[in-house]
């Protein structure tokens, strides 16, 4: 019997229950795969203010470049956002591991969740090694989640695809494509790794074919995920929350997610402690990590929301003259917190 079963060992869940074990919490987590922060599931362009949350991050030897500018390129027009050192590219790997080092609690790997039952006074998590009892089940298992369907919550992703290609980088611009005659929903990508190259795409229906046509890729290495476009409809239910892409906490155009995820889990963690204060795991007190983290990052998901919309139905025609108006406007000081 624990008192708080995470489920998922990606940056949110270890992050999570590192937060629920400095509370003094009994914690667990289950990771299904038989490594921490592989298989490579993630650009990891990450905005600075995750030095919010890891203020020593720039020590850690997981950063493999900076950027300042993000140039959103339609099919005959740009617009270039900067900010001076906007945004880092971390090695997501590496990264996951170092927020496993500061977990202290044990983090069962290859045990994979297949569901949960909820019992009167816990709930009972079904795992291909047997079964765990927890006063709380925080599902962290990322988009298509086990936890969520748990609590029928169904969740709408879209195809997330990286070829990582050995040619030096070391740039401070990633360069975002919008073209309609090669993919109606969705962009191609350029970020500089350092060391390395990435190339990507992202879209319902995409494939490696199409990354390939676009940017004349031959020789590469191959990465893949899921990303959710949108926040699920519910993210809790007695004695359960959903915390990162299993809750859609991304930005719905660009899928970044990294940033929303830990935030969340921080609104969470003062939530499990109020559950556990007064004892009571029911819904009546859990609804409130909903209203609190849609308070938080609700807004900006929303917004990113209609962009979506605007990229998805807009021609090439539109984007240009949306592009060109916005260097008039000077969009180009946006906050790249929204971009990146
Ligand atoms: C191609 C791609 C590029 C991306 N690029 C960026 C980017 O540049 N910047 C950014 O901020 N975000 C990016 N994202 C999104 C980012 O990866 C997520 O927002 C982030 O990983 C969310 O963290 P998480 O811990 O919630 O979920 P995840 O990182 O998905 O972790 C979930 C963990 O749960 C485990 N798991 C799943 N099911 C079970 C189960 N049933 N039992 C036990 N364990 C389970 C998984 O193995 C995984 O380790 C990208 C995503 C993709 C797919």
């Amino acid at each position: 019997m624990f008192d708080v079963v995470v489920v998922g060992g990606g940056p949110v869940g270890l992050y999570t229950a590192k937060l629920c074990e400095d509370m003094g919490y009994r914690v667990v987590v289950l990771e299904e795969d038989r490594n921490i922060g592989k298989p490579l599931k993630c650009s990891g362009l990450i905005s600075r203010n995750i030095e919010r949350f890891f203020p020593d991050i720039r020590e850690w030897n997981v950063i493999e470049n900076e950027v300042d500018l993000a140039v959103l390129h339609s099919k005959r027009s740009e617009l270039v956002l900067k900010k001076a050192k906007a945004a880092y590219v971390i090695n997501r790997t590496k990264f996951d591991r170092k927020i496993s080092e500061f977990v202290k609690s044990r983090v069962r790997l290859n045990c994979k969740a297949k569901g949960i039952t909820f019992r009167k006074n816990w709930v009972e998590i079904d795992t291909a090694k047997g079964k765990l009892r927890g006063e709380m089940v925080i599902g962290c298992d990322g988009p298509d989640s086990t936890i969520g369907k748990g609590i029928s919550v169904g969740e709408e992703t879209v195809k997330g695809l990286m070829g990582v290609v050995k040619t030096k980088d070391h740039s401070n611009k990633v360069d975002l494509y919008f073209d309609k005659g090669s993919l109606k929903d969705g962009f191609f990508w350029k970020i500089p790794r350092g060391k390395t190259t990435e190339y990507g795409v992202w879209g319902k229906y995409v494939k490696f074919a199409d990354l390939e046509r676009f940017f004349g890729l031959k020789e590469y290495e191959k990465f893949a995920g899921l990303i959710p476009v949108r926040p699920v409809k519910r993210t809790y239910s007695r004695r359960v929350l959903l915390i990162g892409s299993s809750a859609g906490q991304v930005k719905p155009w660009s899928g970044g997610g990294v940033i929303y995820g830990l935030t969340c889990a921080k609104i969470a963690s003062n939530i499990i402690e109020k559950a556990f204060r007064f004892n009571d795991f029911s819904e009546g007190v859990l609804k409130e990590y909903e209203s609190k983290w849609r308070g938080s990052v609700g807004k900006q998901i929303s917004l990113g929301l209609m962009f979506r919309k605007f990229l998805r139905s807009s021609t090439d025609l539109q984007l240009d003259i949306a592009f060109r108006t916005g260097r008039l406007f000077n969009y180009g000081r946006l906050d790249m917190d929204f971009i990146l």
